[in-house]
């Protein structure tokens, strides 16, 4: 059972700053965990004390429901995917990825078999006699994951693996590295700043904020039930919109933007809670796809109707990004390519009202 454990674990400095504070989260067997936010989190600082390159300032890492603080890195029985792929360039694939095995002294047979194992599963069988010059990002990429494999880890760790590949070879890399975990049947912890990579490939996330976790969860639940504004403007692209102002009574509990500009009627499940911030100040978060044009706000039952001006018309194809300012604060709505709107023309958008998520002004927690 290739379980990990972090118990109140946190990283300081001499200089008094932390790195990351009372990081507490499990690793099951076979999961595949992502910690995502933004850069300078605190992210590689986990994974590093995970691998054990870094010293645990306090609190407890266990692996395999063992203490494993003290253990020195080799002895942890862990391998680590790097962001630069960290290959040796004077060495052939084949060297590279038997390297860590020649090392810790197994047989030329025992090696040979599992390098070509890897290669064929990593299909880099026709490359074993290149120098790393000689393949494509992606193929060096593959080959760091090789070395990975060939030690057959209780745990892989990933930090940032596909930054330096292009969008396309990134996309790839992400379906192959979820088959590799599915395949393998190992416990993968991957580090990344990209929330599209966090969403596709984890069954479980951890955001982190400024050293912090801000919520852990699936992904459909944090994009559906984000804790706090920092985690719904981060998960989902474009990101949320966000607006403040007050819960009002006026003919039932409404939502009222500063200017009066907006007004959405608070939607049933959500009176509850929202009662007790009457008169109030809180931000009102909403999706650019809960926002509709007349081609199909049809869809949605309760809905509130507004004019804007369209700032800036983006077509992305099979959809437009509309941009739009209410009372001086950027939103995006997203709707179906149709008939692309004029940039400057203005446009009745309708927000869906069953969508829409509140937060408190100060600690910037969901209310719910
Ligand atoms: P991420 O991987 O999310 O980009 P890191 O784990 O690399 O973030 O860094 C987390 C924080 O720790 C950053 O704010 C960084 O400035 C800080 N940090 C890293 N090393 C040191 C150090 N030696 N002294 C003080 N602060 C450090």
């Amino acid at each position: 059972m290739a379980r990990v454990q972090l118990k109140d674990i946190s990283k300081s400095y001499e200089n008094g700053s932390y790195a990351v504070k009372d990081i507490n989260f499990e690793v099951e067997d076979k999961e595949f965990v992502v910690l995502v936010g933004p850069s300078g989190c605190g992210k590689s600082t986990i994974l590093r004390m995970i691998a054990g390159l870094e010293e645990i300032s306090s609190g407890e890492l266990f692996i395999e429901d063992k203490k494993v603080n003290e253990i020195s890195p080799k002895d942890r029985n862990i391998a680590m995917v790097f962001q630069n792929y960290a290959l040796y360039p004077h060495m052939t694939v084949y060297e590279n990825m038997a390297f860590g095995l020649k090392l810790r002294k197994f047989s030329k047979e025992e090696t040979k078999k599992r390098v070509t194992e890897a290669a064929k599963i990593l299909e880099l069988e026709p490359y074993l006699q290149r120098k790393p010059k000689a393949l494509s990002g992606g193929q060096r990429q593959r080959v760091a994951v090789g070395r990975a494999i060939v030690r057959k880890p209780k745990v892989f760790l990933f930090d940032e693996p596909l930054s330096n590949l292009d969008a396309k070879m990134r996309v790839q890399m992400r379906t192959e590295i979820s088959r590799l975990h599915k395949q393998l049947e190992a416990t993968m912890i991957y580090v990344t700043h990209d929330q599209t990579e966090a969403m596709t490939m984890g069954n479980k996330i951890v955001v982190l904020k400024d050293g912090i976790i801000n919520q852990i969860s699936t992904p459909l639940d944090l994009y559906n039930f984000p804790a706090n504004k920092f985690v719904a403007g981060f998960i989902g692209s474009p990101a949320m919109n966000f607006l403040r102002g007050k819960i009002v009574e006026d003919n039932g509990l409404k939502f009222r933007s500063e200017k009066s500009t907006l007004s959405i009627g608070i939607p049933a499940n959500q009176i509850k809670k929202l009662n007790t911030y009457l008169n109030k100040d809180v931000y009102l978060g909403i999706r650019p796809e809960d926002i509709y044009d007349e081609t199909n706000y049809q869809q949605i039952s309760a809905y509130e109707e507004l004019k804007v001006e369209l700032d800036l018309v983006e077509p992305m194809g099979n959809e437009i990004y509309l941009y739009f300012l209410i009372e001086g604060v950027q939103f995006i709505g997203r709707i179906p390519a149709r008939v692309i709107p004029k940039q400057g023309s203005t446009k009745n958008l309708f927000f869906d009202v069953s969508k829409v998520h509140f937060f408190d002004d100060k600690t910037e927690a969901a209310i719910r």
